[in-house]
């Protein structure tokens, strides 16, 4: 929130699906912050180095300086106690301890603000945001336009096969598409032993952590 006092404690969360602008809101919310000359540290995990290894980059090429972090203790580790502003990029992939760490900073008076995708390629939601949104004093929710139809997207199609929950990628590899054009279970045709298309299905399994190589 940015008209939220100095010192009272907030936690703001911007979700959505890629390409809606949720790092470019984060970038826009933290440069206030640091024009308001507020002391300002930013995370984002290790897993996500499409761009950058120490800049939040954003689709449109927005940048900012950011740490990059494993986890919620490596967040902790890394804190200067002394930052009042703390942005949290991609906070989906920080694992379920980011919840009570959030928390514990606001309590203290801290302000966080944390962008990450609500739901995954399956359409399902992507913990922790779920709980982060649950926890949260004010939630934005970013649409992109799908690439189908042109219309308000709120789900990140993957465009490649795999059955891994995370394949960190984007242009080509993930695109927007709203609720109409969303396939959750978009299929490959594949040849059978006939010669019959055989139709490959994308098992509503989550996978470990497998990050591929940048998009
Ligand atoms: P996110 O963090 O949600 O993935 P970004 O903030 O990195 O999104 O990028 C948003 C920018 O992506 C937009 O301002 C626009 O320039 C670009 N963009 C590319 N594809 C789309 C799309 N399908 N819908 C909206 N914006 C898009
Ligand atoms: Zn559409």
């Amino acid at each position: 929130m940015n008209l939220a006092s100095r010192n009272i404690g907030w936690i703001e969360v911007v979700c959505g699906p890629m390409f809606s602008g949720k790092s470019e809101e984060l970038i826009r919310r933290l440069r206030r912050a640091e024009i308001a000359r507020q002391r300002v540290q930013i995370f984002k995990p290790t897993i996500d180095q499409r761009y950058s290894e120490d800049h939040i980059v954003s689709h449109s090429e927005l940048r900012i300086r950011s740490e990059s972090v494993r986890d919620a203790a490596d967040v902790q580790a890394r804190l200067d106690w002394r930052t009042e502003v703390i942005g949290l990029d991609e906070a989906q992939f920080l694992g379920h301890d980011i919840i009570d760490l959030v928390v514990r900073l606001a309590d203290m008076g801290k302000r966080i603000i944390i962008a990450g995708l609500d739901t995954d390629y399956l359409g399902r939601p992507f913990h922790p945001m779920p709980e982060l949104l649950a926890v949260a004093d004010e939630i934005t929710k970013t649409l992109a336009i799908c690439m189908q139809c042109g219309n308000p997207a709120k789900h990140t199609q993957r465009l490649i096969n795999s059955a891994d929950l995370v394949v960190v990628g984007a242009a080509g590899m993930y695109e927007a598409r709203c609720r109409r054009c969303f396939e959750p279970n978009l299929t490959k045709p594949v040849a059978g032993k006939n010669g019959s298309p055989v139709v490959e299905t994308q098992p509503a399994t989550t996978a470990a952590l497998q990050p591929q190589s940048a998009g």
